[in-house]
């Protein structure tokens, strides 16, 4: 049997354009040829528990091997192979139709990212890093014989008889001059880490030595010998991928140390697990977090099948989530995948609401069962829960059960039981109810304890959202307005009816007006004479809330 061919392409040489497009993407090519192996070895096994594969499965494990001197890597499997029939239809149709279709559709693109998006590479990335592939395959149906395909990168391709003994498939990848840096030991071992790691088959990568413990020499000191051991690159049976009811809190601790060593515990987690209307699997750590979220982002990876895709998120996990931890695995989501992509489609809506949904569900669980530890949690909570309100109409109608206010006294409340709270106090003359908060209870102090005197709760809100929760609070609570404690002396803060006088005289205001007016620059903040009560502040320099806000927004620039 010998046939020589030519893949339906019409571009001569299509491998400078898919070079060209995908230059920073080049690693991928083990990715895609790794988990073709592990799809074959899965398909054997499957076959055998079916009973329509009776021979030995033996040792399904797919191994990546690396010859510095040949320039070859190869991946081997004992899957389910491939009769030469076979590799025609999947490998030169198949595979490459998909390349026809690229041509046609992006020899004109600009953007890379958009041609990754829409095209699965599959084995044809091999191309990527490779002057020649060679197949060597075996199918598990015994009577075929093994066939042999080769292709040097042109459109042209060889199917021979190959001499392949076992059943299962070897790619040989001839490594181009430009990709010699895969023909590196950390590199490869890099790249499997970041892809491989969690695929259901074990994926061995040469051996490792390690010292173990050998009795102990006459002196009674403990020996020990180096022993060479297969270097298994993957945990096959990652957590999220066990069912829930098999699992206690210390598993989820570990698989969170696994995934971040240098991480604090975290607080809680969800473990999603949905296989109607999409599939999707899990886990997703709340960590500890305060003010310092800038650096925790891009945490959350993204899986399909226990490959691993990106920890780009974006879209599949709403915004205010992308500060959780931990993994998300959805075959649904293309393999593939680019941001705008991932924006259309539909999967990706379905399985960004239900994420939603999830964490709502979750910390209205953790809030009913233990108030008093929810409350403890609060500070890191906080975050996402006022994050999540003030950008998601959905999770603000649940939130708005759940989310608390804290006073400065340390008393949590929830909307509903501050409203309760201050209203038989705080109301002003149109009866709006007035929320007093301090952004800073430190340096607000004198402000605040003039508003306890007056029996007022002042809120603290001194958190990096609180500005822009500040204002989703007052466009979503009826009648209320908010102020800041040190916005205006304290009887103007609620505006009454009944007005009262000041306790200075005219001459002592003019003399205070006098001196504090040579003290201070008078642009953007008033001067308060009118002290209702010697032993409050006699005067106080304050600036307006409408002012003071507009100011905010232009050092924040107006947005999150
Ligand atoms: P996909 O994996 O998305 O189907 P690929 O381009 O990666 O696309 O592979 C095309 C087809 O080639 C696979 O569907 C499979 O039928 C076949 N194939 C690739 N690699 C192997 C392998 N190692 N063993 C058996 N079949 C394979
Ligand atoms: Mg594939």
């Amino acid at each position: 049997m010998e046939e020589k061919g030519t893949i339906s392409i019409h571009t001569e040489n299509i491998f400078p354009i898919i070079k060209k497009f995908l230059y920073s993407d080049h690693e991928i090519f083990l990715r895609e040829l790794v988990s073709n192996a592990v799809d074959a070895s899965q398909k054997i096994k499957r076959l055998s528990s079916l009973g329509e594969f009776k021979g030995e499965l033996g040792d399904i494990r797919v191994e990546v091997e690396f010859d510095e001197k040949k320039k070859t890597i190869t991946i081997r499997d004992k899957g389910i192979g491939m009769s030469a029939d076979e590799i025609k239809k999947y490998i030169n149709q198949i595979a490459f139709s998909g390349a026809t279709e690229f041509v046609e559709k992006f020899k004109d693109a600009k953007d890379a990212n958009e041609i990754i998006g829409k095209f699965g590479l599959g084995f044809y990335s091999a191309f990527m890093v490779a002057s020649k592939v060679e197949i060597h395959t075996k199918s598990y149906r015994d009577e075929n014989e093994a066939a042999k395909w080769v292709c040097d990168g042109s459109t042209e391709f060889e199917i021979t008889k190959g001499d392949k003994k076992e059943r299962g498939t070897d790619i040989v990848l001839h490594i181009n001059d430009d990709s010699k840096e895969f023909l590196d030991r950390s590199r490869l071992q890099g790249i499997l880490d970041k892809y491989c790691k969690f695929l259901p088959v074990e994926i061995k990568f040469g051996t490792t030595e390690e010292s173990v413990p050998d009795g102990e020499d006459k002196d009674g000191n403990p020996q020990y010998k180096t022993v060479t051991k297969d270097n298994i690159i993957n945990n096959t049976k990652p957590l999220w991928s066990i069912a829930p009811s098999e699992l206690k809190d210390e598993d989820y601790l570990k698989f969170y140390k696994e995934l971040y060593p240098f991480s604090e515990d975290p607080l809680f987690w969800i473990h999603l697990n949905v296989d109607y209307p999409f599939n999707l699997t899990g886990i997703l750590y709340f960590p500890k977090v305060k003010n310092d979220f800038e650096v925790q982002k891009n945490k959350i990876q993204l899986y399909s099948r226990q490959v691993f895709i990106t920890d780009e998120v974006k879209d599949v996990v709403p915004e205010f989530l992308m500060l959780l931890h931990g993994v998300i695995d959805s075959p649904d989501i293309p393999l593939n995948v680019s941001r705008s992509f991932l924006q259309s489609d539909s999967n990706v809506k379905k399985i960004n609401a239900h994420i939603t949904k999830k964490v709502a569900d979750k910390l209205n669980e953790l809030f009913k069962k233990d108030r008093k530890s929810y409350e403890e949690k609060w500070d890191h909570i906080g975050i996402f829960v006022k994050y999540g309100m003030i950008s998601e109409e959905k999770f603000h109608e649940k939130a708005k059960d759940f989310a608390l206010l804290k006073n400065s006294e340390n008393k949590f409340f929830t909307l509903e039981e501050y409203k309760k709270h201050v209203e038989p106090n705080q109301t002003d003359k149109d009866k709006n109810i007035v929320y007093i908060y301090s952004t800073d209870p430190g340096k607000q102090d004198a402000y605040i304890q003039t508003a306890k005197k007056r029996s007022y709760d002042v809120l603290t809100m001194d958190g990096v959202i609180d500005n822009h929760f500040i204002n989703t609070l007052e466009q979503k609570l009826e009648k209320t307005s908010l102020k800041r404690v040190d916005a205006d002396i304290i009887d103007k803060l609620i505006d009454k009816d009944e007005k009262q006088e000041s306790v200075l005289s005219d001459t002592e205001k003019d003399k205070l007006k006098v001196v504090f007016e040579k003290a201070i620059d008078k642009k953007d903040v008033i001067l308060n004479l009118d002290s209702l009560a010697p032993d409050e502040l006699p005067v106080t320099v304050t600036m307006p809330e409408f002012m003071r806000r507009m100011k905010d927004m232009a050092a924040m620039g107006g947005g999150m």
